[in-house]
């Protein structure tokens, strides 16, 4: 396959331009994500990264590509060390709790699985490795303090990913944590020697008594699992510097090769108008907005229905309306298996035609799901004024059901409408009340109906036999 064959373009970061989409090998992508910092419950702007790289790998397996998905977990660094000695918990523990609850909160958000989790604290060889290939390639030393630092002045291209400018820099300054700004831009730590603020936190290394910069766990892990290059590495904006740029500059002058065709990077959220920031009474976890009794498709929808290369402004309002659009999807997808009527003369044939198209094209201009979307409801209120008119035919509304599947297994929020949630002894009693019926036990069937709709459960007779809906809970 080549660029203009898959038909799909990107805004890479790395060149800041829009470009076709041509995986290393064809048909097969390598995507690496960088996953949570294990050290907190993930909040919504950390999901919006999640989803948009949910979003991305559900729309490359719709177009036929096999993705290979890798998402590390940071479970040590400054922030997890921290928070565990203030817990009085071991390391190991205190991640493994929040690790826990990234799963639950992405299973709820129906995030598809990556295929690899890799944890920083099980991949210490590799990033071992790593580092001693820097030192021998000449673009890593050791400190006074046995830390070991990457000279930044030693590879020429440090800074074009984000566009800092290195001749500004004073060349030998040295920054130790995780985390500084593009004005601290100095050479970085690798590896960490042992201080007693690390406590129990360390490894006996050939570097030494010590600990791995977080920024050396993304390039040791993504090219354990992915090669030494691979197709395409997402993040948040706020990682593009230090860590995607140190990313870079670590695995190249290890490898001498490219390491990331693409990088791709979702915008920052907001939330009611303002950056998001416990001082300003804004800030909220998946877990706040579950609490607070918000459906989590409600939250997944929102959360990916804007370009993720705009702002985000997240508001209630917002989550309200994007309950009330999975709704409007679940009802469209419910109504069709109704449908009975004489056909439309190839007008649904027509719309489905248009929408595939329509919404195909979107998503492959570098994922503007917005217009796809739009597509996608235009489609769905012309097909509703057909279904109201009693014209959809059986055949027509399968071919409706089969191109909405397609599309919810991009959007992932429709799920299977019916089939899901009849409870068991509703199943038993549908059975009871078909043979009432074919005998004619007529008290006895409309018994059995009452006792359904106690279980949320109303059953319809329709010429072609009975259909049943759950009662929508207010
Ligand atoms: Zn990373």
């Amino acid at each position: 396959m080549n660029a203009s064959a898959s038909g799909l373009r990107f805004f890479n970061t790395f060149t800041r331009r829009k470009e076709s989409f041509a995986p290393l090998e064809p048909g097969k992508v390598r995507l690496y994500t960088c996953g949570p910092t294990v050290y907190d419950y993930a909040h919504i702007g950390n999901f919006r990264a999640f989803l948009f790289e949910d979003l991305l790998k559900r729309w490359l397996e719709y177009r036929g590509f096999k993705v290979t998905h890798v998402m590390n977990l940071t479970d040590v660094d400054d922030k997890t060390i921290k928070g565990s000695q203030k817990q009085q918990i071991p390391l190991v523990q205190y991640t493994e709790h929040y690790t826990n609850a990234f799963f639950e909160d992405i299973k709820a958000l129906n995030v598809k699985p990556a295929d690899y989790y890799p944890k920083a604290t099980e991949h210490i060889p590799e990033m071992t490795a790593l580092v001693k290939k820097l030192i021998t390639n000449g673009y890593a030393y050791k400190s006074e303090d046995n830390s070991i630092y990457y000279s930044i002045a030693k590879f020429k291209n440090y800074g074009k990913l984000s566009h800092i400018k290195v001749a500004e820099l004073k060349t030998g300054a040295r920054v130790k944590t995780d985390e500084y700004t593009k004005e601290e831009a100095q050479d970085f730590a690798l590896w960490k020697a042992w201080t007693p603020e690390d406590g129990d936190v360390f490894w006996e290394t050939e570097l030494g008594k010590g600990r791995p910069g977080w920024h050396i766990e993304c390039s040791a892990m993504s090219m354990k699992y992915l090669g030494e290059t691979f197709d395409i590495h997402c993040g948040g904006i706020d990682n593009m510097f230090p860590h995607h740029e140190n990313e870079i500059a670590q695995s190249e002058a290890a490898t001498g090769k490219k390491f990331v065709n693409y990088w791709l990077h979702n915008e920052h959220l907001l939330v009611e108008g303002r950056k998001m920031a416990k001082k300003f009474g804004n800030f909220y976890t998946l877990r706040d907005l579950l609490g607070k009794g918000y459906d989590p498709i409600a939250i997944r929808f929102l959360l990916l229905s804007t370009h993720y290369r705009a702002q985000f402004n997240f508001t209630f309002e917002g989550l309200e309306a994007a309950a009330g659009a999975v709704e409007r999807l679940r009802n469209f997808v419910r109504r069709l298996q109704d449908a009975d009527g004489a056909g439309s003369g190839g007008r649904v044939a027509a719309l489905t035609r248009e929408v595939q198209a329509g919404f195909g094209e979107a998503m492959d201009d570098d994922l503007n799901v917005s217009a796809a979307l739009a597509a996608l409801f235009d489609f769905v209120r012309e097909v509703n004024a057909l279904l109201d008119a009693g014209v959809v035919s059986r055949g027509e509304a399968d071919e409706v059901g089969v191109v909405m599947r397609g599309f919810d297994g991009v959007l992932g929020v429709v799920g299977e409408v019916e089939a899901e949630r009849l409870p068991p002894e509703a199943e038993k009693l549908i059975a009871r009340r078909e043979e009432a019926r074919k005998v004619g036990d007529w008290a006895e069937a409309d018994a059995l109906r009452v006792r359904l709709l106690e279980l949320g459960v109303v059953v319809e007779d329709t010429p072609h036999g009975v259909r049943w809906r759950l009662e929508k809970k207010s």
